[in-house]
């Protein structure tokens, strides 16, 4: 854990990170509960056992099952925010699905998922609360984007093209509050080792023929220079710092966090 979020730098802050039952948004809701902040969660899966990790650091803890292709739950996650916590301080947009295929034979529904999922629902969060930052002149907003947002990958189109998609969103919305206190900045990891990329390694195995360890070496060694990969708490740990006041000039920026994957 880093020195800033043993501080309790965030006490009395509340947070909201969409799709944190599982994987990268669940370590980033962490690393803020260790930083102080209250936590809103979402997401499907195993809601009992992330809200218990959350609360185990001594902060509170609420989940909201607002769907991320749904609009009207979106506002109504954002209404119980304010009216469990009274703020919405610090957003993380982060909920996300992946689904692998050429363009000419990529599944229409997944494509519209995909592009609502990992892009339309941080649209859908920011127009209703960046507001509400503005009015107390302090905000943090976290989209995690993905090394994706700056390169391609064949097969990867929706994930792609919602990936750049976000890195725009985060610019624009950045400068349209540039001048207060409410920051907007993205995070590119590369590959960390969730659920989402395990499906990965299982479909590039039963794909090739390989046992899980050297599918997951593969997977790695075509991409990430570092063949390691990126932990999940590292990304917790870098939203505390975008929360920080060291951070607070920090607007509109894509920090890369891949193994050296866009460096190539
Ligand atoms: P994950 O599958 O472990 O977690 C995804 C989370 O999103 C879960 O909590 C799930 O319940 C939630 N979710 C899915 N569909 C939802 C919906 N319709 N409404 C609300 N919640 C929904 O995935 P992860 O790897 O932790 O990915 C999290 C984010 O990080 C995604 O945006 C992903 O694109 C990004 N990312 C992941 C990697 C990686 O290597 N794992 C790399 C770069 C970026």
């Amino acid at each position: 854990m880093t020195q800033t979020a043993l501080n309790k730098s965030l006490a009395g802050k509340t947070a909201l990170v969409t799709g944190s039952t599982s994987g990268i948004g669940l370590a980033i809701a962490t690393s803020l509960a260790h930083a102080g902040a209250n936590l809103v969660l979402n997401g499907f899966g195993d809601i009992d056992g992330a809200l218990k990790q959350i609360e185990a650091t001594g902060v509170k803890a609420a989940h909201h099952p607002a769907d991320m292709t749904k609009p009207e739950e979106i506002e109504a996650m954002i209404s119980f925010a304010n009216d469990t916590f009274g703020a919405v301080d610090i957003l993380v947009n982060n909920a996300g699905i992946q689904h692998v295929a050429t363009i000419d034979e990529f599944p229409v529904d997944r494509w519209d998922a995909i592009i609502a999922i990992n892009l339309s629902s941080a649209f859908h969060t920011m127009r209703v609360a960046l507001p509400q930052m503005r009015g107390r002149n302090w905000g943090r907003v976290i989209n995690i984007a993905s090394v994706h947002g700056l390169v391609g990958s064949a097969g990867k189109s929706a994930y792609v093209a919602a990936k750049h998609g976000i890195l725009g969103l985060t610019k624009v919305a950045a400068l349209e509050n540039a001048r207060t206190g409410v920051t907007i900045n993205a995070i590119c990891p590369g590959f960390v080792l969730t659920p989402l990329v395990q499906k990965q390694i299982e479909d590039l195995a039963a794909r090739d023929s390989l046992s899980p360890d050297a599918a997951r070496a593969k997977l790695l060694g075509d991409k990430q220079p570092s063949a390691q990969f990126v932990t999940a708490q590292q990304i917790g740990d870098m939203a505390v710092f975008l929360c920080s006041d060291a951070a607070s000039e920090m607007r509109g920026s894509a920090l890369q966090i891949d193994g050296g994957w866009s460096a190539q």
